[in-house]
Protein backbone atom coordinates (compact mmCIF):
# COMPACT_ATOMS: atom_id res chain seq x y z
CA UNK A 1 0.00 0.00 0.00
CA UNK A 2 1.35 3.46 -1.09
CA UNK A 3 1.47 6.25 1.39
CA UNK A 4 0.74 9.28 -0.79
CA UNK A 5 2.40 12.47 0.04
CA UNK A 6 -0.21 14.79 0.21
CA UNK A 7 -2.88 14.24 3.42
CA UNK A 8 -6.35 15.46 2.53
CA UNK A 9 -6.04 18.53 4.86
CA UNK A 10 -3.05 19.46 2.75
CA UNK A 11 -4.99 18.72 -0.66
CA UNK A 12 -7.78 21.31 -0.06
CA UNK A 13 -5.36 24.43 0.71
CA UNK A 14 -5.64 26.35 -2.71
CA UNK A 15 -2.25 28.01 -2.50
CA UNK A 16 -0.69 24.58 -2.44
CA UNK A 17 -2.73 22.82 -4.97
CA UNK A 18 -1.53 25.86 -7.31
CA UNK A 19 2.11 25.47 -6.22
CA UNK A 20 2.16 21.32 -6.81
CA UNK A 21 2.07 19.75 -9.93
CA UNK A 22 -1.44 17.70 -10.94
CA UNK A 23 0.63 14.88 -10.72
CA UNK A 24 2.12 15.23 -6.95
CA UNK A 25 -0.55 12.93 -5.70
CA UNK A 26 1.35 10.17 -7.52
CA UNK A 27 4.27 10.05 -5.39
CA UNK A 28 4.88 7.37 -3.23
CA UNK A 29 7.45 5.64 -1.27
CA UNK A 30 10.03 3.28 -3.07
CA UNK A 31 9.31 -0.50 -2.32
CA UNK A 32 11.43 -1.65 0.17
CA UNK A 33 12.48 -4.32 -2.16
CA UNK A 34 13.29 -4.54 -6.12
CA UNK A 35 10.25 -7.82 -6.36
CA UNK A 36 13.26 -10.68 -6.64
CA UNK A 37 10.63 -13.43 -5.05
CA UNK A 38 13.58 -15.04 -3.35
CA UNK A 39 14.19 -12.34 -1.40
CA UNK A 40 11.65 -9.70 -1.09
CA UNK A 41 13.33 -7.16 1.16
CA UNK A 42 16.31 -7.19 -1.22
CA UNK A 43 17.52 -4.05 -3.27
CA UNK A 44 14.64 -1.37 -3.19
CA UNK A 45 12.18 0.07 -5.75
CA UNK A 46 11.22 3.44 -7.16
CA UNK A 47 15.49 4.29 -8.52
CA UNK A 48 18.83 3.24 -9.84
CA UNK A 49 22.61 3.81 -8.88
CA UNK A 50 25.12 4.36 -11.60
CA UNK A 51 27.77 4.92 -8.74
CA UNK A 52 29.01 4.40 -5.78
CA UNK A 53 31.63 6.87 -4.06
CA UNK A 54 32.92 5.43 -0.56
CA UNK A 55 35.45 7.56 1.50
CA UNK A 56 36.06 5.69 4.48
CA UNK A 57 38.26 5.26 7.43
CA UNK A 58 38.81 2.06 9.53
CA UNK A 59 40.67 1.18 12.52
CA UNK A 60 41.92 -2.80 12.83
CA UNK A 61 42.09 -2.49 16.38
CA UNK A 62 38.18 -1.67 17.35
CA UNK A 63 36.40 -2.72 13.70
CA UNK A 64 35.40 1.17 13.63
CA UNK A 65 34.10 2.23 10.46
CA UNK A 66 33.52 5.66 9.59
CA UNK A 67 32.52 7.86 6.26
CA UNK A 68 30.59 9.43 3.83
CA UNK A 69 29.01 7.56 0.49
CA UNK A 70 27.71 9.66 -1.78
CA UNK A 71 25.57 7.71 -4.59
CA UNK A 72 24.48 8.93 -8.07
CA UNK A 73 21.22 8.05 -9.16
CA UNK A 74 18.23 8.30 -11.19
CA UNK A 75 14.86 7.78 -9.96
CA UNK A 76 12.56 5.92 -11.90
CA UNK A 77 9.30 6.36 -10.01
CA UNK A 78 7.72 9.34 -8.75
CA UNK A 79 9.22 9.17 -5.13
CA UNK A 80 8.26 10.57 -1.95
CA UNK A 81 10.75 8.79 -0.09
CA UNK A 82 13.06 5.45 -0.91
CA UNK A 83 15.36 3.04 0.94
CA UNK A 84 18.67 1.79 1.36
CA UNK A 85 19.80 -1.50 2.51
CA UNK A 86 22.05 -0.33 5.28
CA UNK A 87 22.50 -1.72 8.59
CA UNK A 88 25.35 0.86 10.12
CA UNK A 89 24.71 4.12 12.67
CA UNK A 90 23.68 6.91 10.48
CA UNK A 91 24.43 10.64 11.29
CA UNK A 92 23.53 12.70 8.24
CA UNK A 93 21.59 12.39 4.75
CA UNK A 94 21.41 14.43 2.25
CA UNK A 95 19.28 14.46 -1.07
CA UNK A 96 20.64 17.22 -3.47
CA UNK A 97 22.59 18.80 -1.04
CA UNK A 98 19.39 19.28 0.95
CA UNK A 99 19.09 17.66 4.21
CA UNK A 100 16.87 14.65 4.56
CA UNK A 101 14.71 13.11 7.08
CA UNK A 102 15.69 9.23 7.66
CA UNK A 103 14.96 6.11 9.77
CA UNK A 104 15.70 2.64 10.31
CA UNK A 105 13.69 -0.15 9.08
CA UNK A 106 12.92 -3.57 8.48
CA UNK A 107 15.77 -6.00 9.42
CA UNK A 108 18.58 -3.97 6.70
CA UNK A 109 16.38 -0.83 5.49
CA UNK A 110 17.07 3.31 5.25
CA UNK A 111 14.10 5.15 4.56
CA UNK A 112 15.17 8.41 3.62
CA UNK A 113 12.67 10.93 2.99
CA UNK A 114 13.61 13.96 0.93
CA UNK A 115 12.35 17.54 2.22
CA UNK A 116 11.03 17.72 -2.02
CA UNK A 117 9.84 14.66 -3.72
CA UNK A 118 11.49 13.73 -6.86
CA UNK A 119 9.93 13.71 -9.96
CA UNK A 120 10.21 10.41 -12.00
CA UNK A 121 13.79 10.40 -13.82
CA UNK A 122 15.30 12.65 -12.11
CA UNK A 123 19.10 12.62 -11.31
CA UNK A 124 19.80 12.56 -7.35
CA UNK A 125 22.80 12.43 -5.16
CA UNK A 126 22.67 10.88 -1.92
CA UNK A 127 25.25 11.34 0.77
CA UNK A 128 24.86 9.35 3.34
CA UNK A 129 27.26 9.61 6.34
CA UNK A 130 27.91 7.01 8.90
CA UNK A 131 30.06 5.20 11.69
CA UNK A 132 29.70 2.37 13.19
CA UNK A 133 31.14 -1.26 14.62
CA UNK A 134 30.41 -3.60 11.42
CA UNK A 135 30.67 -6.50 13.20
CA UNK A 136 28.14 -6.01 15.96
CA UNK A 137 25.68 -5.59 13.68
CA UNK A 138 23.87 -8.48 12.09
CA UNK A 139 20.43 -8.92 9.77
CA UNK A 140 18.33 -12.34 9.37
CA UNK A 141 21.15 -13.19 12.49
CA UNK A 142 24.37 -13.32 10.44
CA UNK A 143 26.79 -11.34 9.83
CA UNK A 144 28.78 -11.33 6.48
CA UNK A 145 31.74 -8.87 7.95
CA UNK A 146 34.29 -11.27 8.97
CA UNK A 147 36.65 -10.28 11.66
CA UNK A 148 40.69 -11.49 11.45
CA UNK A 149 43.08 -11.62 13.65
CA UNK A 150 44.43 -8.25 11.73
CA UNK A 151 41.15 -6.47 10.57
CA UNK A 152 38.13 -7.46 8.25
CA UNK A 153 36.97 -8.73 5.49
CA UNK A 154 33.09 -8.45 3.62
CA UNK A 155 32.54 -10.92 1.23
CA UNK A 156 29.25 -12.89 1.14
CA UNK A 157 26.14 -13.51 -1.28
CA UNK A 158 23.60 -12.91 -1.95
CA UNK A 159 24.53 -9.65 0.79
CA UNK A 160 27.79 -8.01 1.50
CA UNK A 161 27.31 -4.76 1.77
CA UNK A 162 24.93 -3.76 4.46
CA UNK A 163 28.19 -3.88 7.10
CA UNK A 164 29.94 -1.35 4.75
CA UNK A 165 27.98 0.89 2.57
CA UNK A 166 24.38 2.23 1.98
CA UNK A 167 23.05 0.54 -1.29
CA UNK A 168 20.25 -0.83 -3.82
CA UNK A 169 21.63 -4.01 -2.50
CA UNK A 170 20.47 -6.54 -5.92
CA UNK A 171 22.61 -7.61 -8.98
CA UNK A 172 19.76 -5.86 -11.35
CA UNK A 173 21.37 -2.45 -10.32
CA UNK A 174 24.89 -2.49 -11.28
CA UNK A 175 26.65 0.98 -10.91
CA UNK A 176 31.01 1.47 -11.07
CA UNK A 177 32.86 2.13 -7.76
CA UNK A 178 35.40 4.39 -6.16
CA UNK A 179 36.10 2.73 -3.09
CA UNK A 180 39.03 5.00 -0.82
CA UNK A 181 40.11 3.63 2.22
CA UNK A 182 42.03 5.44 4.99
CA UNK A 183 43.79 2.52 7.51
CA UNK A 184 46.51 3.29 9.66
CA UNK A 185 50.08 3.01 8.34
CA UNK A 186 51.47 -0.16 7.87
CA UNK A 187 48.00 -2.00 7.21
CA UNK A 188 46.11 -2.22 3.72
CA UNK A 189 42.57 -1.63 2.34
CA UNK A 190 42.02 -4.32 -0.50
CA UNK A 191 38.89 -3.08 -3.13
CA UNK A 192 37.66 -4.26 -6.43
CA UNK A 193 39.49 -3.17 -9.76
CA UNK A 194 42.73 -0.80 -9.81
CA UNK A 195 44.78 1.13 -7.12
CA UNK A 196 44.71 4.53 -8.35
CA UNK A 197 46.57 6.13 -5.55
CA UNK A 198 47.92 5.69 -1.97
CA UNK A 199 48.49 8.44 0.80
CA UNK A 200 50.00 8.55 3.87
CA UNK A 201 49.37 11.31 6.48
CA UNK A 202 49.17 11.98 10.00
CA UNK A 203 49.60 8.27 10.32
CA UNK A 204 47.03 6.82 8.04
CA UNK A 205 47.41 5.77 4.68
CA UNK A 206 44.65 5.82 1.82
CA UNK A 207 44.17 3.45 -0.61
CA UNK A 208 41.89 4.33 -3.37
CA UNK A 209 40.34 1.88 -5.48
CA UNK A 210 38.44 1.77 -9.02
CA UNK A 211 36.09 -0.14 -10.06
CA UNK A 212 35.49 1.14 -13.72
CA UNK A 213 32.78 -1.48 -15.42
CA UNK A 214 29.48 -1.62 -13.57
CA UNK A 215 29.59 -4.15 -10.91
CA UNK A 216 27.09 -6.19 -8.65
CA UNK A 217 26.53 -4.82 -4.99
CA UNK A 218 27.50 -8.45 -3.91
CA UNK A 219 30.45 -8.33 -5.80
CA UNK A 220 31.80 -5.06 -4.20
CA UNK A 221 34.50 -6.67 -1.54
CA UNK A 222 36.84 -4.71 1.04
CA UNK A 223 39.61 -6.22 3.43
CA UNK A 224 41.56 -4.08 5.83
CA UNK A 225 44.72 -5.45 7.20
CA UNK A 226 48.65 -6.15 6.91
CA UNK A 227 48.67 -8.23 3.31
CA UNK A 228 52.04 -8.53 0.82
CA UNK A 229 50.60 -7.15 -2.40
CA UNK A 230 51.97 -9.02 -5.40
CA UNK A 231 51.38 -7.21 -9.11
CA UNK A 232 51.88 -8.44 -12.63
CA UNK A 233 50.61 -8.64 -16.28
CA UNK A 234 49.18 -11.89 -17.81
CA UNK A 235 50.92 -12.78 -20.90
CA UNK A 236 47.59 -11.62 -22.54
CA UNK A 237 47.74 -8.05 -21.07
CA UNK A 238 45.68 -8.50 -18.15
CA UNK A 239 46.87 -5.89 -14.95
CA UNK A 240 46.85 -8.36 -12.03
CA UNK A 241 47.01 -7.63 -7.97
CA UNK A 242 46.94 -9.99 -5.84
CA UNK A 243 47.33 -10.03 -2.01
CA UNK A 244 47.89 -12.27 0.86
CA UNK A 245 47.34 -11.93 4.16
CA UNK A 246 50.74 -12.13 6.20
CA UNK A 247 49.95 -14.57 8.96
CA UNK A 248 48.49 -17.40 6.40
CA UNK A 249 50.72 -19.79 8.27
CA UNK A 250 50.95 -23.34 6.48
CA UNK A 251 48.65 -22.08 4.01
CA UNK A 252 50.59 -19.24 2.46
CA UNK A 253 52.50 -21.20 0.35
CA UNK A 254 49.63 -23.22 -1.36
CA UNK A 255 47.78 -19.94 -1.72
CA UNK A 256 50.41 -18.62 -3.66
CA UNK A 257 50.91 -21.18 -5.77
CA UNK A 258 47.49 -21.35 -6.87
CA UNK A 259 46.37 -17.39 -6.93
CA UNK A 260 49.48 -16.67 -8.85
CA UNK A 261 48.35 -18.79 -11.50
CA UNK A 262 45.46 -15.98 -11.93
CA UNK A 263 46.76 -14.21 -14.96
CA UNK A 264 47.66 -17.71 -16.82
CA UNK A 265 44.05 -18.66 -16.24
CA UNK A 266 42.33 -15.39 -17.39
CA UNK A 267 44.37 -15.93 -20.50
CA UNK A 268 43.10 -19.20 -20.38
CA UNK A 269 39.71 -18.77 -20.12
CA UNK A 270 39.56 -16.03 -22.56
CA UNK A 271 39.80 -18.52 -25.21
CA UNK A 272 36.91 -20.00 -24.18
CA UNK A 273 34.92 -16.70 -22.97
CA UNK A 274 36.08 -14.48 -25.36
CA UNK A 275 38.05 -10.85 -23.81
CA UNK A 276 38.89 -10.16 -20.43
CA UNK A 277 35.56 -7.96 -19.40
CA UNK A 278 37.62 -5.94 -16.74
CA UNK A 279 40.74 -3.66 -16.18
CA UNK A 280 42.70 -5.89 -13.62
CA UNK A 281 42.31 -9.24 -12.69
CA UNK A 282 43.15 -10.60 -8.99
CA UNK A 283 42.56 -12.36 -5.94
CA UNK A 284 43.03 -11.95 -2.36
CA UNK A 285 43.70 -14.68 0.67
CA UNK A 286 42.51 -12.56 4.24
CA UNK A 287 43.19 -14.24 7.52
CA UNK A 288 40.02 -15.92 7.63
CA UNK A 289 37.93 -18.84 9.35
CA UNK A 290 35.61 -18.68 6.74
CA UNK A 291 35.43 -21.90 4.66
CA UNK A 292 35.07 -20.34 1.11
CA UNK A 293 35.68 -17.91 -1.88
CA UNK A 294 33.85 -15.53 -3.91
CA UNK A 295 33.88 -14.03 -7.51
CA UNK A 296 33.82 -10.65 -6.44
CA UNK A 297 34.64 -8.35 -9.52
CA UNK A 298 38.40 -8.13 -9.88
CA UNK A 299 39.66 -9.26 -6.94
CA UNK A 300 38.07 -13.10 -6.11
CA UNK A 301 37.90 -13.44 -2.36
CA UNK A 302 39.53 -16.83 -1.11
CA UNK A 303 39.67 -18.48 2.17
CA UNK A 304 42.93 -19.70 3.79
CA UNK A 305 41.24 -23.46 4.77
CA UNK A 306 40.42 -23.68 0.85
CA UNK A 307 44.54 -24.26 0.58
CA UNK A 308 44.87 -26.54 3.27
CA UNK A 309 45.22 -29.66 1.45
CA UNK A 310 48.16 -27.92 -1.64
CA UNK A 311 47.23 -25.95 -4.28
CA UNK A 312 43.75 -25.65 -5.50
CA UNK A 313 43.66 -24.15 -9.33
CA UNK A 314 40.36 -25.82 -10.44
CA UNK A 315 39.10 -23.51 -7.71
CA UNK A 316 41.19 -20.51 -9.20
CA UNK A 317 39.56 -21.46 -12.64
CA UNK A 318 36.00 -21.42 -10.84
CA UNK A 319 36.37 -18.51 -9.47
CA UNK A 320 37.60 -16.34 -12.37
CA UNK A 321 34.99 -18.27 -14.57
CA UNK A 322 32.77 -15.92 -12.77
CA UNK A 323 34.52 -13.17 -14.27
CA UNK A 324 32.51 -13.71 -17.56
CA UNK A 325 29.51 -15.31 -16.08
CA UNK A 326 28.24 -14.17 -12.92
CA UNK A 327 30.21 -10.29 -12.91
CA UNK A 328 30.10 -9.23 -16.69
CA UNK A 329 26.83 -10.33 -16.91
CA UNK A 330 24.99 -10.64 -13.90
CA UNK A 331 21.65 -12.41 -12.77
CA UNK A 332 18.58 -10.57 -13.65
CA UNK A 333 16.99 -12.33 -10.14
CA UNK A 334 18.59 -14.88 -8.09
CA UNK A 335 16.99 -17.54 -9.48
CA UNK A 336 18.96 -17.49 -12.52
CA UNK A 337 22.19 -18.49 -10.66
CA UNK A 338 22.66 -21.55 -12.85
CA UNK A 339 24.05 -18.93 -15.47
CA UNK A 340 26.38 -18.40 -12.41
CA UNK A 341 27.47 -21.92 -10.94
CA UNK A 342 26.74 -24.09 -13.68
CA UNK A 343 29.09 -21.90 -16.13
CA UNK A 344 31.64 -21.59 -13.31
CA UNK A 345 31.63 -24.91 -12.77
CA UNK A 346 31.73 -26.27 -16.60
CA UNK A 347 35.29 -24.20 -16.81
CA UNK A 348 36.29 -26.30 -14.28
CA UNK A 349 35.45 -29.66 -16.29
CA UNK A 350 37.33 -27.70 -19.27
CA UNK A 351 40.31 -26.92 -16.97
CA UNK A 352 40.06 -30.88 -16.16
CA UNK A 353 40.08 -31.98 -19.55
CA UNK A 354 42.81 -29.32 -20.27
CA UNK A 355 44.80 -31.26 -17.77
CA UNK A 356 44.26 -34.72 -18.71
CA UNK A 357 42.04 -35.85 -15.69
CA UNK A 358 38.83 -36.39 -16.98
CA UNK A 359 37.13 -34.55 -20.05
CA UNK A 360 33.92 -32.61 -19.71
CA UNK A 361 31.95 -35.83 -20.63
CA UNK A 362 33.19 -38.00 -18.29
CA UNK A 363 32.10 -35.31 -15.71
CA UNK A 364 28.53 -35.50 -17.09
CA UNK A 365 28.81 -39.10 -17.16
CA UNK A 366 30.02 -39.39 -13.52
CA UNK A 367 27.64 -36.71 -12.41
CA UNK A 368 24.74 -38.69 -14.01
CA UNK A 369 25.61 -41.74 -13.27
CA UNK A 370 26.60 -41.12 -9.58
CA UNK A 371 23.03 -39.95 -8.75
CA UNK A 372 19.80 -42.64 -8.78
CA UNK A 373 16.74 -41.65 -9.95
CA UNK A 374 15.59 -41.30 -6.77
CA UNK A 375 18.29 -39.35 -5.56
CA UNK A 376 17.02 -35.65 -3.97
CA UNK A 377 19.62 -34.40 -6.30
CA UNK A 378 17.57 -34.56 -8.99
CA UNK A 379 14.43 -32.60 -7.19
CA UNK A 380 16.43 -29.21 -7.31
CA UNK A 381 15.86 -27.40 -10.22
CA UNK A 382 18.81 -25.59 -11.34
CA UNK A 383 16.77 -22.79 -13.75
CA UNK A 384 14.97 -22.29 -10.65
CA UNK A 385 16.27 -23.68 -7.45
CA UNK A 386 14.42 -21.45 -4.90
CA UNK A 387 16.29 -19.18 -2.37
CA UNK A 388 17.42 -22.20 -0.07
CA UNK A 389 18.37 -24.15 -3.00
CA UNK A 390 20.68 -21.78 -4.67
CA UNK A 391 24.09 -22.85 -3.70
CA UNK A 392 22.65 -26.91 -3.95
CA UNK A 393 25.06 -29.20 -5.24
CA UNK A 394 22.31 -29.73 -7.54
CA UNK A 395 22.70 -26.40 -9.27
CA UNK A 396 26.60 -26.74 -9.86
CA UNK A 397 27.03 -30.57 -10.81
CA UNK A 398 23.59 -30.90 -12.38
CA UNK A 399 23.70 -27.39 -14.19
CA UNK A 400 27.17 -28.19 -15.21
CA UNK A 401 25.67 -31.58 -17.11
CA UNK A 402 22.78 -29.55 -18.52
CA UNK A 403 25.88 -27.32 -20.34
CA UNK A 404 27.30 -30.75 -21.67
CA UNK A 405 23.75 -31.81 -22.69
CA UNK A 406 23.57 -28.86 -24.86
CA UNK A 407 26.73 -28.95 -26.17
CA UNK A 408 25.57 -32.71 -27.46
CA UNK A 409 22.82 -31.31 -28.89
CA UNK A 410 24.53 -28.19 -30.69
CA UNK A 411 27.73 -29.82 -32.04
CA UNK A 412 30.98 -28.27 -30.37
CA UNK A 413 31.38 -25.44 -33.12
CA UNK A 414 27.97 -23.73 -32.21
CA UNK A 415 28.49 -24.42 -28.40
CA UNK A 416 32.14 -22.76 -28.56
CA UNK A 417 30.45 -19.93 -30.28
CA UNK A 418 27.67 -19.46 -27.59
CA UNK A 419 30.15 -19.92 -24.32
CA UNK A 420 32.30 -17.05 -26.12
CA UNK A 421 29.62 -14.85 -27.65
CA UNK A 422 27.55 -14.97 -24.25
CA UNK A 423 29.32 -12.38 -22.17
CA UNK A 424 29.95 -10.07 -24.98
CA UNK A 425 26.05 -10.49 -26.25
CA UNK A 426 25.33 -9.14 -22.61
CA UNK A 427 28.37 -7.07 -21.40
CA UNK A 428 28.07 -5.54 -18.28
CA UNK A 429 24.46 -6.31 -18.19
CA UNK A 430 21.69 -8.53 -17.00
CA UNK A 431 20.04 -11.70 -18.12
CA UNK A 432 18.01 -14.35 -17.36
CA UNK A 433 18.03 -18.61 -18.10
CA UNK A 434 15.12 -17.52 -20.76
CA UNK A 435 17.32 -15.13 -22.48
CA UNK A 436 20.05 -17.49 -22.58
CA UNK A 437 18.40 -20.49 -24.13
CA UNK A 438 17.24 -17.20 -27.13
CA UNK A 439 20.53 -16.67 -27.15
CA UNK A 440 21.44 -20.24 -28.05
CA UNK A 441 18.83 -21.00 -30.18
CA UNK A 442 19.91 -18.09 -32.28
CA UNK A 443 23.80 -19.45 -32.48
CA UNK A 444 23.00 -22.65 -33.33
CA UNK A 445 19.11 -22.59 -35.13
CA UNK A 446 17.83 -25.86 -32.98
CA UNK A 447 14.71 -25.40 -30.86
CA UNK A 448 16.46 -26.16 -27.11
CA UNK A 449 13.02 -25.61 -25.18
CA UNK A 450 12.73 -29.16 -24.47
CA UNK A 451 16.10 -29.55 -23.30
CA UNK A 452 16.12 -26.77 -20.98
CA UNK A 453 13.31 -28.14 -19.78
CA UNK A 454 14.20 -31.50 -19.04
CA UNK A 455 17.63 -30.11 -17.22
CA UNK A 456 16.77 -27.37 -16.20
CA UNK A 457 13.50 -27.01 -14.79
CA UNK A 458 11.87 -30.89 -14.12
CA UNK A 459 12.32 -32.52 -10.23
CA UNK A 460 13.65 -35.76 -11.99
CA UNK A 461 16.28 -37.02 -13.47
CA UNK A 462 16.69 -36.77 -16.86
CA UNK A 463 15.21 -39.48 -18.92
CA UNK A 464 17.32 -41.89 -21.22
CA UNK A 465 16.50 -40.13 -24.23
CA UNK A 466 17.41 -36.63 -23.16
CA UNK A 467 20.67 -37.75 -21.78
CA UNK A 468 22.05 -40.23 -24.68
CA UNK A 469 25.39 -40.00 -24.04
CA UNK A 470 25.18 -40.47 -20.27
CA UNK A 471 22.65 -43.44 -21.05
CA UNK A 472 24.85 -45.61 -22.57
CA UNK A 473 27.33 -45.70 -19.08
CA UNK A 474 24.80 -45.83 -17.27
CA UNK A 475 22.96 -48.78 -19.68
CA UNK A 476 26.40 -50.63 -19.50
CA UNK A 477 25.84 -51.15 -15.71
CA UNK A 478 29.67 -50.58 -15.01
CA UNK A 479 30.50 -48.54 -12.07
CA UNK A 480 31.85 -45.25 -13.70
CA UNK A 481 35.52 -44.72 -12.75
CA UNK A 482 35.69 -40.99 -10.64
CA UNK A 483 37.38 -38.76 -12.84
CA UNK A 484 40.97 -37.51 -11.13
CA UNK A 485 39.25 -33.87 -11.33
CA UNK A 486 36.27 -34.64 -9.05
CA UNK A 487 37.45 -33.81 -5.62
CA UNK A 488 38.64 -30.84 -6.75
CA UNK A 489 35.90 -29.65 -8.46
CA UNK A 490 33.84 -30.30 -5.65
CA UNK A 491 35.59 -28.14 -2.86
CA UNK A 492 35.03 -24.65 -5.47
CA UNK A 493 30.39 -25.97 -4.20
CA UNK A 494 32.21 -24.57 -0.73
CA UNK A 495 32.54 -21.68 -2.81
CA UNK A 496 29.52 -20.01 -1.25
CA UNK A 497 27.51 -20.19 1.92
CA UNK A 498 26.97 -23.45 3.33
ZN1 LIG B 1 30.68 -20.19 -7.96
Amino acid sequence: MHRRILAPGVLAAASLLLAIPASAASYSPGAPGIGDPYYPDYGNGGYDVSHYDLRLKYQPATDELEGTATLSARTTQDLSSFDLDFLLDVSEVRVNGTEAAFSASGQHELVVTPKTPLAKGTAVTVVVRYSGVPSTKSAYGFTAWHRTPDGAVAADEPEAAWWWFPSNDHPSDKATYDVSVAVPDGNQAISNGTLQATASQLGWTRYSWRQNKPQATYLATLALGKFDVTTGVSEGGVPVINAYSKDLGDNDGAARASVERTGEIVDWLSGYFGPYPFSAAGGYVPNTTTGYALETQGRVFYSPKQFAKGANVSLIVHELGHQWYGDDVSVKGWKDIWLNEGFATYAQWLWSEHEGEGTAQQLADYVYASHPADDPFWTVKPGDPGADNQFDDAVYDRGAAAIQALRDEVGDTAFFRILKGWPTAHAYGNASVADFQKYAEQISGKPLAALFDTWLFQPTKPAAAAASRPLAAAKSGAALARPKSWKKIESAHEAHRG
